[in-house]
This record gives structure tokens, C-alpha cells and sequence, in this order.
């Protein structure tokens, strides 16, 4: 009762005070406003935060951390850093949601862990959690983390305080590069030939190319997700709910030398016997969990974590089966319910064959919940949005720290869900074949009485702490008109508080993302992704590069006119007919010989790729001998014009 007054006291200080906001302050140094204020008082009363379970699980058998862990590239670039979160002590800041406070602590926390004799933990070495267990001749290696740098570093710190020995086997649970991207810094000084690397089925597919089609737009929306160009601190960039960041370092791949395919295959490697259960098409299209019977230990990869995980992804990614999803945790539970110990990719592990089981439980029925409450409403004709803001979780799952949405939120996997069966029509008429932003801006202007009559309801909004109708309406002004100032401010105010309020650790730092670019412009940041994942793209098949490549032709530059090249690779001993006709670039790989009248470019695999990410100009090299060119040049030069250079940092928050 006594909460309730203190509440609604602020909410009136606020609407009196929150209109006065200080000029002369930067946006990116907005306090949180009292309408925020509350809105973390009644987090920190409905959640036990004091709980300590968590933190004593999170540091529990910690064997020795770094002091200062900043990891740098070659360029002596910080591609690392956890240092940049020592700020993250004693209660949570009214910028920052308590909830997530909580969560980005418990992720701070870094170091060499024992989870049991013989199996250990790297956490904090990168988003993810490298394992390593001891076999009989050296240690097995559970996902090499996102970079060879990082990996390095994690792999340094076990030989330091474990001993060194030689690396036996490689195991990635599945095709996310936070995964596997490393394994060239624990391979550095090992025989390769000699180390036995073990993957789900369908690995090395998914691992080069699930996100290629779609890559630069998904890195551009990565950006906002992972809070890319923020600075880590009370105001800014807090924590991922999955982990602290994303290493930006080198990306590497290594080919399985074995393939697990089914449910309960047992693998003996290096004297450590593994049973795996396979997940396919849950968190990743490729991924398997398993079991070790020797030490009654559970890893499930990344089917479940301390969080609740994405359905939907906000960066962009096919959405998820949550029933499937939530299947897969059961019969987990069921296979290895003679557990003792959870460990996973992310997070801390859990002790206890009782623990175990409730942590499962409550990560099956999260995602069973999201599933089936989506599908309940949906069929009561109820659109996601509707849905999304009406559902809540049942009491069981809210006061569960690991179903909460640090990463993954309820509202968005709710839309997610919905999408999964409906897609994006939502079967309203209205919604069929609506205006484009930019005009819908415009006649919501006018309809308004114009941008400053529109600006004032938006300030209302602002003054009433109603930050997402004054976003709504400050969108449409900045569409309208991406040179108005004084909206962009309002819009970023909004988003900050927004930002503020946030749970989700990417929730939080899209706000704020959004936030900076209105103030701000997009920033260029680092090396880019073709840069860090050169290997990959050097492992990939032809035809997921092409097929990418097909993508960026511009139809309307190719008019009419028909199109052909061969392009031949020499090291590869391969031959592809490429033609330009309606619009679409299609192709075919053909025998050796190149046919009559067809220009042809014959170089090797890794010059394609340097020329078709633009690394290096195809004109540059005409008349050097890494390429041979018959036929007509200009055909061929003009054959790569059709093809267009996706801008990095296309506009986001403006039209
Ligand atoms: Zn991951």
C-alpha cells in the first residue's frame, strides 16, 4: 500500500517536472525521468532480486580469473573487453531496469571454472562459454567461442592454470558463429590432422550460410541488436541478457571429420563418452545436446539457457518453432533425468539432479506458454500485437529468473509465433496494401494541423511518460520531415527512456541505438564482416555465393537484354554459365570447356570472392596474370555493373 503511494506521488512530481528538461545537457547523458523512476521501484518489488542462488551458482569452483581482460587483434584493435563493465556494482542506477541490472552482474562475472573434476568452463572469454573437458591424452574443446582472439586468450588461460596439453577433439553444438568461429585460436600450434571435430549433421551448410542472403542487412540490424557503437555504462550499452557482447574479431571454420545424425548416438573420444540428443530447427537449423555419463553432466548447448531465448530474432532471422523447441527440452528431461549437473554455451551451471529438472521444466513450459497462448488468442481472432500486449506469463515462470526476457522478450516471441503460423497479415483489410511510411507520414502530419501542432501533442505524450505513443507520433514526424531537429530530440528522449525501462538487454540497446542516430548520424564502426569472416567465405560452396550474388543484380540497370559469362575456378576445376535474362540472374555449372561465343573469366576461388566483395576491383586486375579473360572485356566488366553494393549503414530511424 505504502509502494502504491510513493507511485503515484512520482507519477504526479513527473508531470509537472518532466516537461523542464535541461538544454544544455546531452541526450546521451538523459537521466532516467521520474515516470522511470517508478517504473523500476515496481520491478524491484515484484521480483526477489536479493536472491542469491544465481550469483553463488555463477561463481561457484572459480579456479582464476584475469584482473584486467581486454583482448586485442592484430591490428591492436580492443576486440574484448570486460573491463568497460566495472560498473556494474551495488544497486541497480534508475537508468538501468533492476531486473536487467541483475542479469548483466551475473554475466560480468568472468574466469576458469570447475564445474566438476575434470570439466571446466571458460565464461566471459566472449558472448558465449567455451568447456573444456579432460580426456586421457588432452582436453576436449566445446565451442571455441566467436574469434580466434578470444579463443586464444581462453585457451591460454587452460594451460596456464590446468597444464598444457594437446587439444584431442573440437565439439560444436551447433552452427551459430559464437560457437565455432574461434577454433583456429585453439588449434594455433596443434596437429590438425590428429584432433577429431565433431558437429550436428547439417553443420558445415548451416554454419556458411544461414545468414549470407540476408547477411548485410541482418548486420546492419545486428548493429542495433548488439548495441554496436554504444558505450558501455549506466546510460548506455548494459549487457546482452545472453552474455556481455560480440567479440569483433577473426572468424574461422573448421570442417567436421564426423557428423552426428541421430538421438542417442554414443561417441567415445579421447576416453570421454558422450550421448547425443539432436535439436535441429530449435535455436539454431543445426544443433545437438548431450550427455557424459562419467561425470552425470548435462550440456544443453543452447536449447536452454538462463534466459528466455529468441522465438524471433531481432536482428532478423528465420523465426523459430517454439513447440518443437519446447519438445526437445522434454525429452532432454526425460533422456538425462538422471542428471546432476546442467551446463550450457551460455551462462552459469546448475548443481542438484532436482535443480536440473526444475530449471528444464520451467524452460519447456516458456516456450510451450509462448506457443500456445499465441495460438489460443489467434484463434479467438485476436492479431499479435493484441496478443502481445494482453499475455503475461503465469506466476510460476515470472518469478524464475532463467524464463524471464533478458535476451528474448514476450512480446516480440509472441509476434514471432504469430508469424510462424500467420506471417504478417494479420487478415484486417486496412492492413492489406497500406501507404508507404514516408506518406503515411506526411497525411498524419497534415491530418494533425501540421508539424508543430503535432510536435506539441508529442510533447504531452513525453510530459505524461506515454514514451511509446510519443514515439509513434514522433516517427511520423521525422518521416515526414528527416530534418527537424526538434522531433529527432523528442523521438531519441523517448527512446531513452524506453531504453531505460528495458529488461531485454537488446530491447535496451536497439532504444538507445536509435537514440544515437537521431543525434548523432550512423556512426562507421571497425572492421567489416567480409573482413572477419574471409574464411568462412573462402569455405563456402559456390552456389550459396551465388545465389547471394543473385540477389544484388539490378533489374532495372539489366533492362532487356540478355546477359551470359563463364566463370571458371581454376583451383577448383569448376565452370559455371552465369546469364542475366527477366530480371534474374541465374546459373549453372557446367563440364570444362567454355562455349563458343561466351566471354569467359577464369581465375581462382579466392579472387571471386575478393572481386565479388568488392575487396578488390575487377578492373584493377584486367591485364595481370592472376586472371585470364576470353572474350569480350566490356561484356564481362559490364556483366559485374548489374550488380549492386548493399550500403552498410542504410537509414533506419528516417526515411
Ligand atoms: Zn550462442
Amino acid at each position: 500500500m505504502n509502494r502504491l503511494k510513493i507511485t503515484t506521488t512520482l507519477l504526479a512530481v513527473g508531470v509537472l517536472l518532466s516537461g523542464c528538461m535541461d538544454a544544455s545537457v546531452p541526450l546521451s547523458e538523459l537521466e532516467a525521468s521520474d515516470f522511470t523512476r517508478t517504473h523500476q521501484y515496481m520491478v524491484k518489488d515484484t521480483l526477489q532480486l536479493d536472491d542469491r542462488t544465481d550469483f553463488d551458482r555463477a561463481t561457484k569452483g572459480l579456479i582464476a580469473s584475469d584482473d584486467s581482460l581486454i583482448i586485442h587483434n592484430a591490428d591492436g584493435e580492443p576486440i574484448w573487453n570486460m573491463d568497460q563493465y566495472r560498473f556494474l556494482q551495488g544497486p541497480a542506477p534508475h537508468t538501468v531496469n533492476p531486473s536487467l541490472w541483475r542479469q548483466a552482474k551475473l554475466n560480468a562475472i568472468h574466469g576458469l571454472f570447475e564445474v566438476a573434476p575434470g570439466l571446466y568452463q571458460l565464461r566471459g572469454y566472449d558472448l558465449a562459454n567455451m568447456t573444456v573437458i579432460k580426456g586421457e591424452r588432452g582436453w576436449v574443446i566445446v565451442d571455441p567461442l566467436t574469434t580466434t582472439e578470444t579463443a586464444a586468450r581462453a585457451m591460454k588461460m587452460v594451460n596456464q592454470q590446468l597444464g598444457k596439453r594437446p587439444v584431442t577433439a573440437v565439439i560444436f553444438t551447433h552452427s551459430h558463429a559464437d560457437h565455432f568461429g574461434g577454433v583456429d585460436g585453439v588449434l594455433a600450434d596443434q596437429d590438425r590432422d590428429r584432433v577429431e571435430v565433431i558437429a550436428p549433421a547439417g553443420f558445415m551448410k548451416e554454419a556458411t550460410s544461414e545468414n549470407l542472403l540476408a547477411g548485410p542487412a541482418m548486420v546492419r540490424r545486428a548493429g542495433y541488436q548488439y548495441g554496436k557503437t554504444l558505450t558501455a555504462s549506466p546510460k548506455g550499452h548494459v549487457d546482452l541478457g545472453l552474455g556481455k557482447s560480440v567479440a569483433m574479431g577473426s572468424i574461422g571454420v573448421e570442417v567436421p571429420t564426423r557428423e552426428i545424425n541421430k538421438t542417442g548416438e554414443v561417441v567415445e573420444v579421447d576416453g570421454v563418452t558422450l550421448e547425443f540428443q539432436m535439436v535441429p530447427g530449435s535455436e539454431a537449423p543445426a544443433e545437438f545436446t548431450f550427455y557424459l555419463p562419467q561425470w552425470n553432466a548435462f550440456c544443453g548447448a543452447e536449447l536452454v539457457s538462463q534466459t528466455m531465448h529468441n522465438i524471433y530474432t531481432l536482428r532478423g532471422a528465420k523465426v523459430r518453432d517454439a513447440l518443437q523447441w519446447s519438445r526437445y527440452i522434454d525429452e532432454a528431461r526425460v533422456r538425462f533425468a538422471e542428471a546432476e549437473i546442467y551446463f550450457g554455451s551460455h551462462h552459469w551451471p546448475v548443481w542438484g539432479q532436482q535443480s536440473v529438472q526444475q530449471f528444464l521444466t520451467k524452460q519447456r513450459d516458456l516456450y510451450k506458454f509462448i506457443h500456445d497462448q499465441t495460438l489460443r488468442f489467434a484463434n479467438q481472432g485476436y492479431s499479435a500485437d493484441e496478443i502481445a500486449e494482453r499475455v503475461r506469463l503465469p506466476d510460476g515462470l515470472k518469478q524464475t529468473f532463467s524464463a524471464r526476457g533478458y535476451y528474448g522478450t514476450l512480446k516480440h516471441n509472441i509476434r514471432g509465433v504469430y508469424q510462424y503460423y500467420f506471417g504478417w497479415y494479420d487478415a484486417n483489410p486496412a492492413h492489406l496494401d497500406p501507404l508507404p511510411r514516408s506518406t503515411v507520414a506526411r497525411r498524419y502530419v497534415e491530418l494533425a494541423g501540421g508539424a508543430q501542432a503535432m510536435r506539441e501533442k508529442a510533447q504531452v505524450a513525453l510530459d505524461l511518460g506515454e514514451y511509446r505513443w510519443a514515439a509513434e507520433l514522433l516517427n511520423h514526424l521525422v518521416f515526414f520531415d528527416s530534418s527537424d531537429q526538434r522531433s529527432r530530440q523528442m523521438l531519441a528522449q523517448a527512446y531513452r527512456q524506453m531504453g531505460y525501462q528495458s529488461e531485454s538487454g537488446p530491447w535496451r540497446d536497439v532504444y538507445l541505438s536509435g537514440a544515437q542516430e537521431l543525434i548523432e548520424g550512423v556512426k562507421r564502426d571497425g572492421p567489416s564482416m567480409e573482413k572477419n569472416m574471409a574464411e568462412v567465405l573462402a569455405k563456402t560452396p559456390m552456389v550459396h555465393f551465388l545465389d547471394v550474388w543473385a540477389t544484388r543484380l539490378d533489374y532495372e540497370a539489366a533492362g532487356d537484354k540478355r546477359y551470359q559469362f563463364v566463370l571458371g575456378l581454376t583451383d577448383k576445376q569448376q565452370y559455371y554459365l552465369l546469364e542475366v535474362a527477366n530480371g534474374v540472374m541465374t546459373y549453372r555449372q557446367i563440364a570444362g570447356s567454355v562455349p563458343e561465343g561466351v566471354p569467359a573469366l577464369v581465375l581462382t576461388h579466392s579472387l571471386f570472392i575478393d572481386i565479388a566483395t568488392r575487396r578488390i576491383e575487377l578492373r584493377s586486375l584486367l591485364g595481370h596474370d592472376e586472371l585470364e579473360v576470353s572474350g569480350d572485356v566490356i561484356d564481362i566488366v559490364s556483366f559485374f555493373r548489374l550488380f549492386d553494393n548493399p550500403e552498410p549503414g542504410f537509414a533506419i530511424i528516417e526515411p
